[in-house]
């Protein structure tokens, strides 16, 4: 979702109308820019947690009583609350490097632990790739490809972009390459991260005469007659199954970590069928009208925004294929960020179904995000692409992320 500075930006250069493709074509080639550093704020809860441990620390240096030294010995420096903490990344570390190439992130314990997994990134040690939508401005577009339109159709992509958070794993994933997920006894808390796009919205209301699915009202004796289905585009890796979708919730609007919590609830979902796809529609619902309102006002917005878009840029540059990429994702199950880069190549991988291998920064916690590629995104017909993960080898010709590779969803 835009800032209020992200807002008076789209304002100014809506006077100036839409940027000639021809002209912008005449610049440089697009250089990924270096964004701001340090990733998402930090929650105060955590700034006191150091400040406790800091506090522990010394104590233990003085006081050899301390409970800390009489269950571990050999753990001088480390308060009991450290080496938890550390088993626990370390648990959720085996776990996510057992995932093969796919982006799903995994902790093991509380939430804030998300904010160690990103400071500990191996992929893009200092996410400078990365801008948090919160903070992102016409200016940080790349030159070639600053657009007017183009903007405003990637502030709405943020706006329709959720974090997906998955709280237990289906027995139906054994035997397939999706196994990996199965290796969770030693967690005790067990949660899977990934990113999603909400590409549909029902909205029923009680003229309808029909109350609310969720299985909260279909308890109730009140059920609730205004409510309605969002339905978001994720991976298949990182919702599997139908026990999945009803224990998955989808945080929308987590820009910071001031955001306000407003959650949709999984309920269903449809899958790809066979192993190369990995695309999940999961249904969910929610009782927020006004919510629901402005997701449906916003995704017709998306929809026609990127059909305009699709066909200024084939009308302009009929010979040049598309490359430009753009993510919008939850890197780490942290506060929403974008990304850019170029697409590499198209592989097919049997049938129509397309797999990208582009540029754009992704880590952990991406898998599943809408990936948008100009001059192909928008016609209407066409696949959506989903990112799915990191082809290792590709990886190491060139950038920690040239291996990102999205698979192909329909509409
Ligand atoms: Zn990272
Ligand atoms: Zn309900």
């Amino acid at each position: 979702m835009a800032t209020k500075a992200a807002r008076t930006d789209s304002k100014t250069i809506d006077a100036g109308s839409r940027m000639s493709w021809e002209v912008l074509e005449t610049c440089a080639a697009v250089q990924s820019r270096s964004v701001a550093k340090g990733g998402p704020p930090r929650p105060a809860s955590q700034a006191e947690d150091v400040s406790k441990t800091i506090a522990v620390r010394s104590k233990t240096r003085v006081k050899s009583d301390h409970p800390t030294l009489r269950i571990r010995p050999n753990l001088l420096n480390l308060p009991l609350t450290d080496t938890r903490l550390m088993e626990r990344l370390q648990r959720a570390r085996l776990f996510r490097d057992s995932l093969g190439p796919y982006e799903a992130e995994v902790i093991c314990g509380p939430e804030s632990d998300l904010h160690k997994t990103y400071d500990d990134c191996k992929k893009n040690p200092d996410h400078a790739h990365f801008k948090p939508v919160r903070a992102f401005t016409f200016g940080d577009m790349p030159l070639p490809y600053r657009n007017p339109g183009l903007y405003r159709l990637l502030q709405i992509l943020a706006f329709l972009t959720v974090r997906v958070s998955v709280a237990t794993v289906s027995d139906k994933r054994k035997g397939t390459q999706n196994e990996v997920f199965k290796k969770v006894e030693s967690c005790n808390r067990f949660l899977r991260y990934g990113t999603g796009r909400v590409s549909g919205v029902q909205v029923f209301n009680t003229r309808q005469g029909k109350h609310c699915a969720c299985p909260e009202c279909l308890q109730s004796d009140a059920p609730q007659m205004t409510w309605g289905f969002v339905d978001v585009i994720t991976a298949k890796h990182v919702v599997f199954y139908q026990d999945e979708a009803r224990a998955t919730t989808c945080r929308w609007g987590y820009d910071g970590d001031d955001s306000a919590e407003i959650n949709l609830i999984g309920f269903k979902a449809k899958f790809s069928v066979n192993e190369t796809d990995d695309w999940c529609k999961l249904r969910c619902v929610s009782h927020d009208v006004k919510l629901l309102s402005k997701l449906e006002k916003n995704l017709t917005k998306y929809n026609s925004s990127a059909l305009e878009l699709y066909d200024s840029w084939r009308m302009s540059k009929k010979k040049s294929p598309p490359k430009f990429i753009a993510i919008v994702s939850h890197p780490h199950g942290c506060p929403k960020q974008i990304s850019f880069g170029f697409l590499r190549k198209r592989v097919n991988v049997g049938g129509v179904d397309l797999k990208y291998i582009y540029t754009a920064a992704t880590c952990h916690g991406s898998s599943g995000a809408s990936v948008f590629l100009l001059g192909r995104d928008g016609r209407n017909g066409l696949y959506n692409q989903i990112h799915s993960g990191m082809n290792k080898d590709e990886s190491e010709k060139v950038t920690p992320n040239y291996g990102n590779f999205s698979v192909a969803v329909s509409h």
